[in-house]
């Protein structure tokens, strides 16, 4: 059962989701190896490895 504040949860998630898109895209955030923006759950990985979480993960399995 979804409650009212679970969707005002989901909601502001996806506000979230596209002001982070909007200020990765501007200020050039990419993975530097696929070039794609990362996903704003994914910011934090970004910003310690230049990576996006996909790229980052794969990179310390193989380390
Ligand atoms: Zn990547």
């Amino acid at each position: 059962m979804v409650t009212e504040s679970e969707v005002q949860t989901k909601d502001d998630l996806e506000r979230r989701n596209k002001a982070w898109k909007h200020c990765a895209e501007r200020e050039d955030y990419r993975c530097a190896i696929c070039g794609q923006v990362p996903p704003y759950g994914e910011r934090e990985i970004y910003f310690e490895s230049g990576l996006c979480g996909f790229h980052a993960h794969t990179l310390n399995k193989d380390d």
